[in-house]
């Protein structure tokens, strides 16, 4: 629960403005308002199952601000219009860039400046997807084929993934990008946490990793030597794309498939940003599969859209800074430059840990 310290001091708890943490669960809402108790800051809580008398009573104190801090799920929505909510802490993911949207929009109603703070894990997805699955979290453990409809949301839910992983374009954009609002950088004027020079096109490039989703498509299509379709995991994928020299992947010979190391100059946070993406846009699904020893475990498959990959295009581009992109010119005269030290200290190279050297080729972000 430390996690919320952080958000608890940027909303500046302590001078008790109005304000909403959002949760994922009833049993999230619950646990939330007990760390809150523990650290006497007076909240109130409020989900859909809760005791309608209660729902009522918890409602009214924090609309009169008899209680300024009201910790509830997505239930706290519809007809909501308090003018004076300063701030919104999402203590999970949402399952849709719209939900988002609208459960932020219920902060800075009358005019003043109000604080959004989205915490963020990628394990927060299992708890959102078994709310798309399932509509609640307590059948989290049955198993069951995702529909049409349930692609559809989950594809939503990487939206917002992809959303929180992309730290180089404006939040604001994307979220108007997201209603075919068109929204210049510099209408936000730094309002988001992405970095202001992020906010000037010029520091950033559109890059097109065709190769690299055709690969990951024709690896996830593949079957290994025993007949099992090569399946990963989204953490797997991610080390297999970028190199990893971990001994699982030298285990199941992820070192031989097509994907490995594709991606190794780029920091881990944009390998699981396109991966994020290639979900939200469907051209990878995350799946589940009965495992013998560890219970339902997520997978990472080829989605529908892999069928673009030969009938429509295979073009497919990502916006990532610049500095992400080694300069081929002078990553050819570093590796030269490199070269000739080598040859000099052979001897010393010997002795030396390999794994500093790997750390060294990478590029500083
Ligand atoms: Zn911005």
């Amino acid at each position: 629960m430390s996690y919320l310290d952080e958000p608890l001091e940027k909303v500046e708890i302590e001078k008790l403005e109005s304000g909403i943490i959002y949760c994922a669960s009833p049993n999230a809402v619950d646990k939330i308002s007990s760390y809150l108790d523990s650290k006497n800051i007076d909240n109130t809580t409020y989900y859909a199952a809760m005791n309608p008398l209660d729902k009522n009573n918890n409602y009214e104190t924090w609309m009169k601000n008899e209680t300024k801090i009201i910790v509830a799920t997505s239930a706290l929505g519809m007809g909501i219009d308090k003018p004076d909510v300063s701030w919104i802490i999402h203590t999970c993911i949402s399952t849709s860039i719209t939900e988002l949207f609208q459960k932020s929009g219920r902060a800075g109603r009358n005019g003043k400046p109000a604080k959004i703070i989205c915490c963020f894990a990628m394990m927060d997805r299992f708890v959102i997807q078994c709310i798309i699955r399932h509509k609640n979290i307590k059948d989290c453990d049955k198993f069951d084929t995702f529909d049409i409809h349930t692609t559809l949301k989950l594809s939503q839910m990487w939206k917002v993934i992809a959303w929180h992983l992309n730290i180089c374009t404006c939040r604001n954009s994307l979220l108007m990008n997201n209603f075919d609002e068109a929204f210049n950088y510099s209408q936000c004027q730094n309002h988001c946490n992405v970095k202001p020079k992020y906010h000037i096109s010029d520091n950033l490039v559109q890059i097109n990793v065709q190769d690299v989703v055709y690969k990951l498509h024709s690896t996830l299509s593949n079957w290994d030597k025993s007949g099992r379709q090569i399946n990963r995991s989204f953490n797997t994928l991610t080390l297999i794309l970028k190199g990893s020299r971990q001994k699982n992947i030298f285990k199941y010979h992820d070192d031989k498939t097509m994907i490995y190391g594709l991606l190794k100059h780029w920091d881990k946070r944009w390998v699981m940003y396109l991966l994020a993406k290639l979900l939200a846009d469907k051209y990878l699904q995350e799946t589940q599969m009965l495992s013998p020893y560890r219970g339902y475990i997520s997978y990472i498959v080829s989605g529908s859209s892999a069928m673009n990959l030969t009938l429509v295009s295979r073009n497919y581009y990502i916006q990532l800074p610049k500095e992400v992109i080694p300069d081929p010119v002078k990553s050819k005269s570093k590796s030269k430059s490199k070269s000739k030290s080598n040859s000099k200290s052979k001897l010393a190279l010997k002795k030396r840990p390999k794994k500093a050297v790997l750390r060294k080729k990478l590029p500083k972000n």
